[in-house]
C-alpha cells in the first residue's frame, strides 16, 4: 500500500529540485561557444584562445582552396565538355 505521506514527501522533494533547476537555468551567463573547439566562451569573443583561432583560420582557409579547387576542376571539365563536341558538335 502507498503510504500518502511519503509520496508528499516526494513531491515536495521534487519541486525543490525543480525550483533550484530553475534557478539554476536563469543564473547561467549568456555566453557563446568556441568556433573551434566548442567550449563555453564570453560573449564578446568568438575563440577561446589564439590558438582556436589560428586553427579555426586555417580550416576556413583550407575550405576554400578546396571549393575553388573544385570549381576549377568543374570548369576544366565543362571547357573538355564543349571542346569535344558535347554541345556544338552537331
Ligand atoms: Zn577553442
Amino acid at each position: 500500500m502507498v503510504n500518502l505521506e511519503d509520496l508528499q514527501n516526494e513531491i515536495e522533494g521534487l519541486k525543490l529540485e525543480i525550483e533550484a533547476l530553475r534557478k539554476e537555468v536563469k543564473e547561467v551567463q549568456p555566453h557563446k561557444h568556441c568556433l573551434n573547439c566548442g567550449i563555453a566562451i564570453p560573449p564578446d569573443k568568438d575563440f577561446c584562445s589564439k590558438k582556436c583561432e589560428d586553427e579555426w583560420n586555417r580550416a576556413v582557409k583550407r575550405k576554400k582552396q578546396i571549393t575553388y579547387i573544385w570549381l576549377l576542376f568543374i570548369g576544366i571539365l565543362l571547357l573538355i565538355l564543349l571542346i569535344s563536341g558535347g554541345f556544338g558538335g552537331k
